[in-house]
């Protein structure tokens, strides 16, 4: 087995196969991408004199998979330069390079006797200790390797990516019967750090974990919809965020998996079940077969449960009516029940709304999810060996707020079974045997641990030592300071974690308040701080509702009062010291970023989007974000003689376009990342590695930084950014406004009207961020662009 593995090579460059190759790149992992040899010329291949022997030809299918990566939306590639560290090839004339990765993954078509000899090729080169892994959906990991030698069969399992690779957290892994358990240990370990994924062990079963349930839970929506006569937009109003799940919810889900490939999930347990009315269940409704056959496969075709249709006012929505299998336009659905549940709080609550709301959909939601709950009750033990990879699985891989078990627990144990026993459902005796029991759901917690049901009696849920959970650590009483808007939590070994929990963890005046507490507790009493939080996003911005409230009423001290505490913060945030370290995730925009430019160091999440995005609110940063711009770009400098100015133009074309990192490593092209900051493949280790870069600091002798002053390109050089503005102006690129922008965002990253090389101190910049701030909080533009923000939560291009 490899110590590491530093290479890999995936075979097979279809949609799963390049983007699992994409996201290996993004993870470290060089990767060669195999294909087969095509048999026919293209015409341009034709036309160009190449023949079958060409290269370029043999090759072809890998090439253009690789090519195709830099295009679809959402990008499988973190950076698109990461596409040439996948290497294309094919399996004629590449099959030995396989001797030298540590690990092959294969991808191609779900075709046992496809796999079969494949693997029997694979292992014609392998070099013993290589890991040799399948992507499929649902083909028994063990017939496919069973003519292979004993020791192959030790280094061979499932890994199971959930499409788009990138994105989706699920991986599952499934152990073949002669597998190494240290291999599986191995995998487990590493396709969570270096990977990112959240991992799940599955039993050889057909379809594993996500998409056994999964794929069930649909086929009882299809059956009880036909049965009932609901339409796609109930069931979809029913299925979506009302019962916890993503909007995509039912059919929106078929529409994008595409119908057809939806069948052969759905048929393979069909045709490897021995139940018969579970096979029964599994069994394709004549009508979805049907749509199969007209070509109404989803999105890739055009149609499917729903049509997009072109019309005079933009595009209509038309969905399918089962029927009379006609499209109409695709009306919205209202009730009572779906009503409380919009309204309420949390997945929970919504859920529990929607089924204590009498009506005609609360009763489709419990007829959809009590057999749901049986059936994944039943399968406890055949297909994973716990309730925890059952609901991490659905979680992960169908994007549910809560797996099932949760689910179950959050309406009601006791109460739900009752209910479904009335209604003559057959319970499994264990659930029956733990109610029996005395006990009140499948999981507990205690003094800030979990426990689940496992055989009968309550198991701790593991934890990894790299996940440090906020939410934990409050119910074990470790804050040591809070407000409404964060919280200073001990986060052990003599750190804490500043985090932010107001709405969207926008910064106001609380959180402020609370980075000023921060850093004098840190001074005193902790050897230093990280900056983190476990809300959906890092933090949106500035309270941008605020500022606009006092704006309207003409509130100027106020204004003023507010960007110099904001400023203030940040300068006290960056004077302590002690080591700190901001560790964002996802959206981290405009005062979010403001917020960890003044640490020593910036942990990204490789699925960080980050950027000041002020101006397309009509604002500039004036929390310290141009400031620190200027300062990354002055500490750039090789020497006094180097040229400021790109750098300078780089950073005012950033910020004057608002844009925003499409990931960690995205944030480098962008020029936020200093030589400190890293990025890490899984966010959930992001508390523990800020604290981990805290602590070498600490070990290391920290020495916080001397002030020095900051190179600016002067007048000189604002003139250039100026001119840049303007010439955008006159052909039509930016607005009026957007150019007034501009013109302020150029004045302060060129240190205003100083001659170009000045040094000048950092205060001197933060007041000329808040002069342009102020100023252009009394445009009347700037004002309709927050407006339009926090109305639409979209920027207004005025
Ligand atoms: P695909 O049809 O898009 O691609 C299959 C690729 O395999 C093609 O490029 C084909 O040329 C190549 N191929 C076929 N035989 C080959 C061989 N002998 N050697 C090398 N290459 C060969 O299919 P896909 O959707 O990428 O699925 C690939 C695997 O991943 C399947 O096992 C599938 O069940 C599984 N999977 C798919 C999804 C999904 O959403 N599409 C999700 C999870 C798992």
């Amino acid at each position: 087995m490899p110590t590491t593995i530093r290479s890999a090579a995936v075979i097979g460059s279809g949609v799963m196969g390049a983007t699992i190759a994409a996201h290996l790149v993004g993870s470290g992992i060089p990767t060669l991408l195999l294909d087969i040899v095509p048999t026919n010329l293209l015409p341009e291949e034709e036309k160009a004199g190449l023949s079958l022997d060409h290269s370029k030809v043999r090759n072809r299918l890998a090439t253009q998979a690789i090519a195709k990566l830099k295009k679809v939306n959402p990008a499988p590639l973190v950076s698109v330069e990461f596409a040439n560290r996948i290497t294309p090839g094919n399996i004629e004339d590449h099959l030995s390079q396989l001797s030298k990765v540590d690990w092959i993954i294969e991808v191609v078509v779900e075709r046992l006797d496809v796999k079969k000899s494949l693997l029997e090729r694979i292992e014609s080169v392998w070099k013993p200790g290589t890991i040799v892994s399948s992507n499929t959906s649902g083909i028994s990991i063990n017939e496919m390797v069973e003519d292979r030698s004993d020791d192959f069969k030790r280094h061979f399992l499932g890994t199971h990516f959930f499409n788009p690779p990138r994105y989706m957290k699920l991986l599952e892994i499934i152990p073949g019967a002669m597998t190494d358990p240290e291999v599986v240990s191995y995998m487990t370990r590493f396709c969570e750090k270096q990977l990112g994924k959240g991992v799940v062990i599955a039993k050889d079963t057909p379809n594993f974990i996500a998409n056994r349930i999964g794929t069930y839970g649909m086929m009882v929506t299809l059956r009880e919809m036909l049965e009932k006569g609901y339409t796609v937009e109930e069931v979809d109003a029913v299925t979506g965020p009302a019962l916890g799940r993503p909007k995509s919810a039912t059919f929106r889900t078929f529409d994008l998996v595409g119908i057809d490939t939806f069948i052969h999930v759905a048929q393979n347990v069909c045709d490897n079940v021995a139940d018969a009315e579970e096979r029964n269940i599994f069994e394709i409704p004549a009508i979805v077969r049907d749509m199969v056959a007209r070509g109404w496969t989803g999105e890739k075709n055009g149609q499917g449960f729903y049509k997009k249709i072109k019309s005079a006012s933009g595009k209509e929505i038309h969905a399918l009516n089962l029927q009379t299998m006609e499209y109409a336009l695709s009306q919205k659905v209202n009730s009572a029940s779906l009503e409380a549940s919009k309204q309420a709080k949390g997945a929970a609550g919504k859920i529990k709304a929607l089924l204590s709301t009498p009506d005609r959909y609360s009763d489709l939601a419990w007829n959809l999810l009590k057999p749901v709950l049986l059936y994944a009750a039943e399968k406890v033990g055949e297909v994973a060996d716990s309730i925890v990879e059952i609901d991490n699985a659905m979680k992960w891989g169908f994007n549910w707020d809560l797996g099932p078990f949760e689910l179950w627990d959050a309406i009601g144990l006791a109460r739900s079974v009752k209910r479904m026993e009335e209604e003559g459902a057959a319970v499994p005796d264990w659930v029956k045997a733990w109610l029996e029991a005395g006990h009140t759901g499948f999981y507990k917690q205690e003094e800030g641990r979990v426990f689940y049901v496992s055989r009968g009696e309550y198991k701790g849920v593991e934890s990894q030592q790299e996940v440090i959970s906020l939410n934990q650590l409050k119910l074990q009483n470790k804050i040591v300071l809070s407000n409404s808007g964060a919280n200073l939590i001990d986060v052990g070994d003599d750190v804490v974690c500043l985090q932010f929990q107001s709405l969207n963890n926008a910064i106001g005046g609380d959180i402020l308040t609370m980075i000023q507490k921060s850093v004098d507790e840190v001074r005193r009493n902790y050897r230093g701080l990280v900056i983190a939080n476990e809300g959906k996003n890092f933090c949106v911005g500035a309270n941008l509702m605020l500022l606009l409230m006092e704006i309207q009423d003409e509130e100027w001290d106020e204004v003023d009062n507010i960007i110099a505490l904001f400023q203030n913060s940040m300068m006290k945030l960056k004077g302590l010291d002690k080591p700190v370290v901001a560790a964002p995730h996802r959206m981290a925009l405009g005062g979010g970023v403001e917020a960890c430019l003044p640490a020593d160091q910036i942990v990204f999440s490789a699925e960080t989007y980050f950027g000041l995005v002020e101006a397309a609110v009509g604002l500039v940063p004036a929390g310290g974000g141009l400031k620190e711009l200027a300062r990354m770009a002055s500490d750039q400098l090789p020497n006094v003689d180097a040229d400021l100015q790109p750098l300078i133009n780089h950073a005012f074309e950033t910020v004057g376009m608002a844009k925003v990192s499409t990931s960690g490593y995205d944030a480098k092209r962008l020029g936020y990342m200093r030589s400190a900051d890293t990025v890490i493949m899984n966010q959930d280790y992001r508390i523990y590695e800020a604290k981990q870069a805290v602590l070498r600091m600490d070990q290391a002798g920290y020495v916080h930084p001397k002030e020095e002053k900051i190179r600016v390109v002067g007048d000189a050089g604002k003139a250039v950014m100026q001119l840049g503005a303007y010439s955008m102006r006159q052909g039509g690129y930016i607005s009026d406004h957007d150019q007034l922008i501009a013109d302020k965002l150029a004045h302060v990253l060129a240190g205003g009207n100083v001659p170009a090389g000045s040094y000048v101190t950092e205060q001197y910049l933060l007041d000329l961020e808040r002069e342009a701030f102020l100023s252009l909080c009394g445009e009347l533009k700037t004002q309709q662009r927050m407006q339009h923000m926090l109305t639409t939560g979209k920027p207004l291009r005025n």
